[in-house]
């Protein structure tokens, strides 16, 4: 009988840290959570990137890290390594991780060379509005600000995955950054989850924009809307109307996309809610 306690403790003891899902699809993220008491200072590497542990507000004695995996990020099997104090020494685990491949799709637009080859005007500003956004997504708000469930911005059917790769004139230029939901113009769009507003802009890609920071690194984007109901600064409850939805910035017709960054990293964003709705789980 003590036999078997020892074993299944020390199986309890590898278990004490989980990595969801193990083998994971580029531009998804992923969960990684401990669960132990008394422990502090936790930290995770993950190809060559520091990442910290937040407490998880909806688990007792747990920890909870996200992984933004990049788009491009290189395919095969990486080594995460999580390290916490407990009684004043600095404990190390690790696990692998496998990154395997997306089943995007691949379409092709067909462009003017005068949209295709933005004037100078023109790369000044969508060049400025990108140095602006990116610097807010790589600063994290140290408070969790959202509560349970993330929703869905509207009840609606997705007319553009995420992920497809983008051949502007038979040229790979990009990929699709998030999901397009089919909305005729005017249609109500709803905060997927509460945090406060750090971009209400137009924008020439995007359009009227609401980026929403949710705290803790994730942040949800809402495009080319018609109408904005927030300013910079301004809290916003989930479910609350955000915007109404258009057709503003580099589009051909009314729709809304729905964007999620983790700690600057584009993700698909079904998969992320999915993912971040597990923390309570
Ligand atoms: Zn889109």
């Amino acid at each position: 009988m003590k036999k078997l306690l020892l074993i299944l403790s020390l199986f309890l003891y590898t278990q004490a840290f989980e990595i969801y899902p193990s083998k994971v699809k580029n531009a998804n993220t992923v969960l990684v959570q401990i669960t132990k008491k008394n422990i502090s200072d936790v930290k995770l590497s993950f190809d060559k990137q520091n990442i910290n542990f937040f407490k998880n507000p909806f688990k007792k004695d747990t920890h909870y890290a996200l992984i933004p995996i990049s788009y491009y990020q290189k395919l095969g099997i990486y080594r995460v390594i999580i390290s916490y104090v407990k009684d004043k020494k600095r404990v190390f685990e690790g696990k692998d991780l496998e990154v395997i491949k997306g089943n995007y799709k691949s379409e092709t637009i067909n462009v003017k060379p005068s949209v295709f080859k933005p004037s100078k005007k023109r790369k000044r500003r969508t060049q400025k509005e990108y140095k602006e956004a990116m610097k807010i997504y790589n600063s994290k708000s140290k408070k969790l600000l959202w509560n349970k469930d993330f929703i869905p911005p509207l009840n609606s059917k997705i007319t553009s995955a995420f992920g497809t790769k983008r051949l502007y004139n038979g040229q790979l230029k990009s990929y699709h950054s998030g999901i397009d939901f089919k909305a005729k113009t005017n249609t109500k769009i709803i905060a997927s989850n509460s945090g406060i507003v750090k971009i209400a802009q137009n924008r020439f890609y995007s359009g009227n924009s609401i980026v929403i920071d949710h705290g803790q690194g994730v942040y949800s984007c809402y495009f080319h809307l018609n109408k904005m109901n927030f300013k910079v600064g301004d809290f916003i409850k989930k479910g609350q109307i955000l915007g109404l939805s258009g057709a503003t910035g580099r589009v051909t017709g009314p729709h809304l996309h729905l964007s999620f960054r983790i700690f600057g990293t584009l993700v698909d964003p079904l998969q992320a809610m999915k993912i971040l709705n597990k923390l309570k789980i």
